[in-house]
This record gives structure tokens, sequence and C-alpha cells, in this order.
């Protein structure tokens, strides 16, 4: 088939807020370069015209960006020392921190937040929206931005090193043909690729694999959060407000924790968490959140509010040890796809954008060098290593692994860390941590029978008031995927999801999703389901890639353009 070819000098792969920094730092640091060289207030080389794409699978700058969120800006005012006046849209600084531990029908409000918990000096903000305004400086520095172009394939010379992507063909049928409109996808090749995907990134963990990148880490441990946001009928949750929560409805052996973050126009953001090494297979995220929101304290807050948006995303947990190698000939990871972020804190936006300078950084040094690699681009990692990141995130290195015997020991190993600097159970420097999916304990193990949903949310109503079915809330987060064209979510043998997962699992991909793409339908064989698919409602959280107890669902990226619209998430 013939492709087209553009050469361009550094491609960004995925529009959030890690890729977007280095792509602006990186064009200005070209662009002072060369005045300097050029006006001849310094000697050293003339770089001329770079060319520096981003490209993105969402239909716009931001389409899939989610988080929480509450930024810590210390990295944005790095990159832009004025962003206030220069108009990022902030939603509020933080004026209040609360922290309540929830107990099934009492809300206990702790005399003191937690230190990692608080959050004066930072800012409450869309995350769609402050990474649309980052694309819009890029845009004004000259960095080309393609959205609706997913990166479908890492580029390779002939000695494994990375030479650029391939984006996604166009106008694919669900049987695999070429349709009229079909178009296909672009080779973009490039001195040096940046993979931004954010956590479980489809061609990071291709890389990874094809590299070995992860050789000597722990895994990476995920967390899935669930998100909506109400429009409030009144002022009964300013904006600055943020509350985290404990307890209700996590159970003692799962991870977990709620927010509530006031935005302005009475928009009230709310949230769980749930970590992605849960035990119990019935666990089902989505629920977890629901069932948040039936706490009297939540329900009071919320009656006579309207959900309006919908989002779920997950995070990258496992903190300093489950970091890969950041570097290799011709490529870079930044942001999550990296692993930077400080579950402790909950925060992970400075170190994304801060990471994305840094490797503008090692990239700039690069170009001038002449050389892509492996040996030049180390530099990266050194730059890395002498940036406030990792100390940051050596100070929490065992955060995560902590929780492995669930939530109050992981309570007491946190609070013995700021004692010991960080060390497990005040001993040890590293835990040593199980990839998520493997904690996930069988049916058997819990003595569930029959209509297993049932036993975990026993109780648990759709009120469409309070709380909704993942199809309401999935329509709320404005998901659109050309329904004709092969599905991007592919299970590598179905006979297992028919016979084995059944039995031993209850086919838990019904349940870890957030949208309810997979359903285990009556084929009309008695006693025999099989796996429907519904990618169409995929919000591409990535936690079926990551959650799925044999390993055999493949999350790749569908035509571009397709997913959620998160606006104002
Ligand atoms: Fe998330 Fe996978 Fe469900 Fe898509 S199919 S929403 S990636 S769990």
């Amino acid at each position: 088939m013939e492709r087209e070819t553009l050469e361009m000098d550094v491609v960004f792969v995925g529009a959030g807020p890690a890729n977007l920094a280095g792509a602006l730092h990186l064009a200005r640091l070209v662009q002072n370069q060369n005045a300097s060289v050029g006006e001849g207030k310094s000697a050293g080389k003339l770089l001329g015209d770079v060319e520096i794409a981003v490209i993105e699978k969402g239909a716009t700058v931001g389409a899939h960006i989610l988080s929480g969120a509450v930024m810590d800006p210390r990295a944005l005012k790095e990159l832009i020392p004025d962003f206030v006046e220069q108009g990022a849209p902030l939603e509020s600084p933080v004026i209040e921190d609360y922290f309540l531990y929830l107990t099934a029908k009492q809300a206990i409000k702790s005399p003191m937040t937690p230190p990692p918990l608080k959050n004066h000096g930072y800012y409450i903000v869309s995350l769609n929206r402050l990474t649309a305004w980052l694309g819009e400086k890029c845009e004004e520095a000259g960095v080309n931005i393609f959205p609706e172009f997913p990166g479908a394939d890492i580029l390779y010379d002939e000695e494994d090193r990375v030479v650029g992507v391939r984006t996604g063909d166009k106008g694919i049928d669900k049987e695999g043909k070429q349709k009229p409109n079909f178009e296909p996808g672009v080779d973009l090749r490039a001195k040096v690729t940046v993979l931004g995907e954010g956590p479980r990134g489809s061609l990071t963990k291709q890389l990874t694999q094809r590299l070995n990148l992860n050789a000597g880490r722990e895994p990476q441990i995920y967390s899935l959060g669930v998100k909506e946001l109400w429009e409030l009928p009144d002022d009964r949750y300013p904006a600055g407000r943020v509350t985290h929560t404990l307890g209700f409805p996590s159970d003692a052996q799962t991870y977990g924790g709620g927010w509530i973050y006031g935005m302005q126009n009475r928009i009230l953001n709310i949230g769980y968490v749930t970590g992605l090494d849960y035990k119990d297979p019935l666990t089902d995220p989505h629920a977890e959140f629901q069932r948040f929101k039936t706490h009297p304290y939540i329900a009071r807050l919320l009656e006579g509010g309207k959900m309006i948006r919908y989002g779920a995303k997950t995070i990258a947990a496992g903190g300093y040890f489950a970091m890969p190698q950041i570097y290799a000939d011709g490529v870079l990871l930044v942001g999550d796809c990296a692993g930077f972020l400080n579950s402790q804190r909950l925060k992970g936006i400075h170190s994304a954008i801060k990471s994305g300078m840094l490797a503008a950084e090692a990239i700039f040094e690069a170009l001038l060098a002449g050389d892509f690699s492996v040996r030049q681009l180390q530099r990266y990692e050194q730059l890395v290593n002498n940036s406030w990141i990792i100390p940051e995130l050596r100070q929490v290195r065992n955060f995560h692994a902590g929780f492995k015997y669930g939530r109050w020991l992981g309570l007491i190993n946190s609070g013995l860390q700021f004692i010991t600097g960080g060390r497990s159970w005040g001993i040890s420097d590293r835990a040593v941590a199980e990839p998520g999916h493997e904690e996930m304990k069988k049916l058997s193990a819990y003595g569930y029978q029959g209509d297993r949903l049932e036993q975990r949310y026993n109780g648990l109503r759709f009120d469409g008031k309070t709380t909704f079915n993942k199809l309401t809330d999935v329509y709320h987060a404005a998901v659109g995927h050309e329904e004709d064209q092969p599905t991007h979510l592919h299970v590598l043998d179905t006979n297992i999801c028919a016979t084995r997962c059944a039995e031993e699992y209850g086919n838990p991909c019904q349940r870890f999703c957030p949208a309810a793409v997979y359903e285990m339908v009556d084929n009309g064989v008695a006693g025999r389901r099989e796996l429907q698919i519904n990618f169409s409602n995929c919000v591409h959280c990535k936690t079926c890639d990551i959650m799925d107890p044999y390993q055999i669902i493949n999350w790749v990226t569908p035509e571009g353009g397709g997913g959620p619209d998160y606006k104002g998430m």
C-alpha cells in the first residue's frame, strides 16, 4: 500500500500536558538558539527550521484528557511564568482543604488534613481546558498539531532504532475492507519520537515489550478514577473547596478514595478512585463510585443537582520503582507513560509538564550534537534525576505497594515513610509488587455463586437522580466512534471468555470496564454465553488492557477522532 511519508524532526505522540509542554519548550529553545546565533550573540550552531509535530487520536486537543484535577503549579510556572496573566484556564485557587473518613453512615472530619493532601497554593483545573490552552500556545510557537491522528505503530529501522510512527488508517469497515473514504495512515519519520500517551499507552506497551524497557523494574500498578460533573442548584459547595475521603464504600482490602472539588459556576467535580489491584473479582469501579454517592453526606451534597458529564481514566500509581527505562534509540517516554505520578499526593500534572520540558532539553542537546542515539538521549534520564521529580518520587517510593496488605497497614506504612524518608515498613528500601491483575482472586476464594454482581453491590439501585447505570454515564461522556470499523479491543482468545473466565472469575471485564463495553450474551447454546464487545462505548481508559486476568485483551487505537469528548472535565 502506498503511504505518504512526512519528514519531521521531532514527533510527540499524544497531546497531553507532558507532550504539549515538551513541544512548546523545544520550539522556544530552538527559536532562542537561532535568534542568539543569528544575531551573533553566541557562537553556537544555527539549528534552522526544526519541524515539531504533536499527533493526537482525539478529535481536538484535550478531547481525551481527564484528570481530577488539583494542579501543583510548580512546573507550569517554569514553563510559562506568567501563566495567570496569560489567561491559563484555572477554575479556582484552592481555598479550603478537608479530609473525611466515611463510615457507612457518618462522615468524620479529620482535625488536620494529611500533609500530602494539603493543596494551598494549588489550583483546581479542568485538565481538558488547560491542555486545549497549551495546544494554542504550541501553535503560536509554530508547532504542528494533528488531531485525529492516532499513533498505530512505531517505525523502527533495521537496527531496532525508533525512526517515527505510523498513524492509523481511516475508512476500514468492520470486516477489514477498505471503504470509499479509505485513507492510509501516514508515516511520520522523526529523529526523535516522544511517547506521551498517558497511562498504559498502546505504543508504549509495544515499545517496552520489544526493547525490554521494564527489565529490573517493579510492575506498573494502576488505579481507575471514575468521575462526574454536577450542576448544583446553589452555592452549597464553593469554588476552591477540596475534599478527599477515605473509607466507604471501599472494603479494607481494596485501595480507594473519593474526591470532591468545587469549580466555577456551581459545578461540582466528584469522583472515586479504585486500585486496579483489587482482590474481589466482583469489584466494579463504576459501582464503587455510585455507592460512594449514596453515602448520606454525599447524597445531601448532590440533592437537587444535575449530573452533566462523566469520564473514567486509569492512573499509573506504581511510582519510582515501576518507572521503565525512559529513553532508547530515537525515543523518549514522558508523563504518565513513564510513571511520573506521585500517588500519595494524587498529583501528576506538575511532573508530566516537567518531564516534557526535560525531554525537550535533552532533544535540544541532541539536535545540537546531531546525535539521536541511546547514548545521547540518556541525557534525558540524567536531567530527570537531577530535577525535583526524582526526590519527590523517592520520598513516596513505597506508598502504593504498602496497600497490598489492606488499608490500615497501608496507612501505617505511609505514616512510617515520613519518618524513614520513604522506606517500606520503615525497613526495606524497595517493596515488591505484583501486577494488579494477578492480585484478583477467583470466585471460589470468596464463595460467590449465582447472580454475582448482586452479591457485592446488594442494594445498589440506579435511580437516575443520584446514581446512574453505565450506559447513562457513557452518554454523558459524549463518546463517539465510527460504528463501521474493526473493533479496537482485540481479545486474543474468546473461547477463554466463555469457559475458563466465566467459571473462574465470572467474566470480570463486564465489571471493571466503566463503559459497558463487554457483555456476555446468550448465544442460544444452553449454559454457554459469549462475549459481545460494544466498542463504540469505549472511553479509552485502558482498564481492560490492564486488569484482564488472562492478559488476552489488547487495546489498540481506533480510527482517529473516535472516543470521548471530555469538554470541561
Ligand atoms: Fe476502558 Fe477497556 Fe472499557 Fe474501553 S473497553 S472503556 S478501555 S475498560
